[in-house]
C-alpha cells in the first residue's frame, strides 16, 4: 500500500516497463495481472446483475412476462396462412373479433354507428364483411375505420371497406402518405415503409390522428396514442367496454420492436422504444389486451396450453378469458427488461448509432 500511495504516475510507468526489485515485481503483478482480473470480474458481475423493471412493473411480473412473450412467439408460428378464414365472436360487451386467421380486425358497436379497427388484407374484405354480418351488424353502419399502420395485413382492405360502408378512414398522421399511395411511397421519396408494406389499393384518409386525440362515434369514445417503431406512427387505441355492471379497459397496441435490428424498420430507436414503455405505464390498468395479431391477445395467452387455433376456439366459447390485466402488465415488464439488456449490448458493441 505504501508503494501505491507514494508512487507518481511517471514512476509507475517506468517501474512497469522495467521490473527489477521484489517490490517492483510485486507492483508489476498488481497492475498488470491482478487489477485487470478484478476489473474483468467486476464487469462480469455488473453484466450479470439482473435488470429489474421500473415501477409499477415488478421483477416477478417481468419473469411471468418472459414466459408470455415466448408463448406468443410459439403460437404465432401456428398461423400458416394469415389470410385463412376465422370465425367471429364477442370479445366483451359491444366489442367483436371480425378478422381472419391473423386477427387484425375488431368491431366496436353502438346504436348510432360502429367503429372498425383494422381492415385486413385486400383479398379478405369479403370475409370481414361476412363476419360483421354473422355477429349481427351491417357494414353500412360502420362510421369510422381506424387503421393502426400502413402495412398490407392491417390496411390492405381499407379502400374497399370504405367504399362499401361510406365510413371515414382515420390513421396516424405519418401513415397517411403510404396509405394514399398503396403502401409504397412514390419513387424518389426517401423513406422506406419499414417492412411488410405495399401492394394494396390506395385510400384517401379523412382524418389524421395525433397523440392524445379522441375519436367519437355516437356514445363510443376511443383515446388515440401514437407508438412509433414498427412504422412511422402506428396508432394504438384505448377504450372502455361494458359487460353487465363491469367496465373493462381495452388497449390495442402494435407493434413492439427492439432497436437492435434496424433492418426491420427505420423508425425504431431507443427513444421510440422508451416512449412506448411510458405509453404502457400511462394506459394501465389494461383489462383486455389486443394486438393486431391474435397471437398477442390476452384471451389467447390467458390459457395454459394449446395451439393458436385451439386457443381461438376456446376464447370463442369463453370470452371471459380475455379479461386478465396481468397479461399486459407482465408482458410490458418483460419487454422493458429485455429492452435494457439489448440496449446495454448494443451500446457496448459500439455499432451505430452508439459509436
Ligand atoms: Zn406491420
Amino acid at each position: 500500500m505504501e508503494c501505491i500511495q507514494n508512487t507518481s504516475a511517471g514512476r509507475w510507468r517506468d517501474t512497469l516497463l522495467v521490473p527489477g526489485s521484489f517490490w517492483d515485481i510485486l507492483q508489476y503483478i498488481m497492475i498488470r495481472v491482478l487489477l485487470p482480473v478484478f476489473s474483468l470480474a467486476g464487469q462480469l458481475a455488473f453484466s450479470q446483475t439482473p435488470v429489474t423493471p421500473k415501477p409499477p412493473f415488478t421483477a416477478a411480473e417481468a419473469e411471468r412476462g418472459k414466459a408470455i412473450a415466448e408463448k406468443s412467439a410459439e403460437i404465432r408460428r401456428d398461423i400458416k396462412n394469415m389470410r385463412d378464414p376465422a370465425e367471429p365472436f364477442k370479445i366483451m360487451g359491444n366489442l367483436y373479433f371480425v378478422g381472419v386467421a391473423n386477427g387484425e380486425v375488431y368491431l366496436l358497436t353502438s346504436p348510432q354507428g360502429h367503429i372498425l379497427f383494422g381492415a385486413g388484407f385486400p383479398d379478405t374484405v369479403d370475409q370481414v364483411q361476412k363476419n360483421i354480418e354473422t355477429v349481427g351488424f351491417k357494414l353500412t353502419d360502420v362510421k369510422a375505420i381506424l387503421v393502426n399502420h400502413n402495412h398490407q395485413d392491417q390496411s390492405g382492405g381499407t379502400a374497399t371497406l370504405k367504399q362499401r360502408s361510406g365510413a371515414q378512414v382515420m390513421a396516424g398522421f405519418a401513415e397517411i402518405p403510404y396509405l394514399e399511395h398503396g403502401g409504397v411511397l412514390p419513387q424518389g421519396a426517401n423513406v422506406a415503409p419499414g417492412g411488410g408494406g405495399g401492394g394494396y389499393p390506395p385510400v384517401k384518409v379523412d382524418r389524421a390522428l395525433f397523440d392524445g386525440d379522441v375519436v367519437k362515434v355516437g356514445p363510443l369514445t376511443v383515446n388515440i396514442y401514437l407508438a412509433p417503431g414498427h412504422s412511422p406512427s402506428p396508432t394504438s387505441f384505448l377504450y372502455p367496454v361494458k359487460e353487465g355492471s363491469k367496465t373493462y379497459r381495452v388497449f390495442e397496441f402494435c407493434c413492439w420492436e427492439y432497436p437492435d435490428d434496424l433492418s426491420r424498420s427505420f423508425f425504431i430507436n431507443e427513444a421510440s422504444a422508451r416512449h412506448n414503455l411510458e405509453l404502457f405505464r400511462k394506459v394501465l390498468p389494461v383489462d383486455i389486451y389486443l394486438e393486431t395479431g391474435a397471437y398477442g391477445w390476452s384471451g389467447a395467452l390467458n390459457q395454459p396450453s394449446g395451439t393458436m387455433q385451439e386457443r381461438m376456439a376456446r376464447v370463442k366459447e369463453n370470452h371471459m378469458l380475455f379479461a386478465n390485466p396481468e397479461i399486459f402488465k407482465s408482458w410490458s415488464a418483460a419487454r422493458e427488461v429485455e429492452l435494457e439488456e439489448k440496449l446495454a449490448k448494443l451500446k457496448a458493441s459500439g455499432k451505430p448509432p452508439y459509436n
